[in-house]
């Protein structure tokens, strides 16, 4: 199982996630920010369980990339 977390409040806009992991990141049309789509929101962290780990690697692309270090990928 993936654990995804996304602090939202810190993204920047720059569409990388989509890009990359174009089936978990959508961007925003209301205020141009990520969103992790599925995801619930505890105090400004964006969380999804995913329980295809064939969408490991797409997420850690967009962890890395993503210019604010805002994505966090744990496998479980
Ligand atoms: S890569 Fe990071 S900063 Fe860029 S849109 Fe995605 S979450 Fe926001």
């Amino acid at each position: 199982m993936l654990i995804i977390t996304l602090q939202r409040d810190k993204c920047i806009g720059c569409n990388y996630c989509q890009e990359v992991a174009p089936e978990q990141y959508r961007m925003s049309k209301k205020d141009g920010k990520a969103v992790l789509l599925d995801a619930r929101n505890r105090k400004g962290f964006h969380t999804v369980k995913i329980h295809d780990n064939s969408l490991l690697e797409e997420n850690l692309k967009a962890a890395e990339g993503c210019p604010s270090k805002i994505i966090k990928v744990k496998l479980q």
